[in-house]
């Protein structure tokens, strides 16, 4: 105890030899620290959206110009020059409601169709292929697809989103915008079978039309089976899955096991009803399932008895996803 006593006795300590200004300064240095993570934070906010605005007018100003060079080059559809086509096209468009849109056939050599527009009337373009390759019930499908992503405004939402998750970022925090991006997309993409589905309302011509896609060579059971296998592998493949992460369309052995859970449930019976109701088919009875298609000549329909057989039948796989 008297130890203790001793130290409080010896042991001075004052702070006051602190420079008058050290504190003043501390405090300002602390203000200006704020005042510049204020400035800059507003700096970047206002730059990130002059950067939007810059890339929806840029966007905005590439659709108008390869909206320009597709009216120069590819055809419009219409009643007159292509009145099989227009009629599908009209078909799909009763049915979907997906409101102004401008249908293109272009001349090219994929099997591809897409649509675009920030504005009225939005565009549709298919690629000639399709028309080789696809019966009609099948390019209801494709149609309808894209009229969903009209009729969902995923058009001039992709403008937006896409230039909202372009904004420059520190690389880790660009990747998860852009993977949060792509995961949208792929989302839109199983919104547009749906559509599509509902367009063609037949489950089989749904699936064919997604498979041809990627086997636009298939005329058999046997081509088909072996198509399907090669899809089905797919995702098997964990490079492929995490490949996906950054894609924007899903792999197509989901899209198709996707559209077959959707064809089972109730609520695309009660829409299928509904679309069908617009186009004068009074059945309520769900059509997923082997509503013969009238064979135009515009492509190969599909040879009649083939197309009264139950797809589980066709696809024993169809059975195996149970
Ligand atoms: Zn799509």
């Amino acid at each position: 105890m008297g130890v203790l006593i001793l130290v409080r006795q010896i042991i001075f300590r004052s702070l006051r030899y602190r420079h008058d200004n050290e504190s003043v300064i501390l405090v300002l240095t602390i203000l200006l620290v704020l005042a510049v993570i204020v400035l800059t934070s507003t700096v970047t906010f206002c730059l990130s959206g002059v950067f939007v605005v810059g890339m929806f007018v840029l966007s905005a100003l590439m659709i108008r110009s390869h909206h320009q060079s597709l009216m120069r080059t590819a055809y419009a559809i219409n009643p007159v020059q292509t009145p099989e086509l227009a009629d599908v096209v009209e078909e799909c468009a009763l049915k979907l409601q997906p409101g102004p849109v401008d249908v293109f056939l272009a001349k090219e050599k994929q099997m591809n169709a897409y649509t675009f527009g920030v504005g009225d009337p939005k565009v549709l373009v298919l690629f000639s292929p399709l028309l080789k390759v696809m019966s009609p019930g099948e390019l209801k499908f494709i149609i309808g697809h894209e009229m969903g992503h009209v009729a969902l405004g995923h058009t001039w939402l992709n403008t937006i989103v896409g230039g909202l998750a372009g904004i420059p970022a520190p690389f880790g925090a660009a990747v998860i915008l852009y993977a949060a991006f792509r995961w949208w997309n792929r989302l839109c993409e199983f919104s547009a079978d749906r559509a599509g589905l509902l367009a063609c309302g037949d489950l089989h011509h749904a699936t064919l039309a997604l498979v041809k896609l990627v086997a636009p060579e298939i005329r058999s059971q046997v081509d088909f089976d072996k198509a399907l296998a090669l899809i089905d592998a797919e995702d098997d493949l964990a490079s492929n899955r995490i490949a996906e992460a950054f894609q924007s369309h899903p792999m197509l052995i989901r899209r198709i096991n996707e559209l077959r859970e959707y064809a089972r449930s109730e609520e695309y019976r009660q829409l299928q009803a509904g679309v069908n109701r617009n186009v004068g088919v009074r059945s309520t009875r769900p059509v997923a399932y082997g509503r013969p298609t009238p064979p135009v000549t515009m492509a190969q329909a599909e040879p009649e008895e083939k197309q009264q057989v139950p797809p589980e039948e066709r696809w024993p796989w169809l059975k195996g996803r149970d």
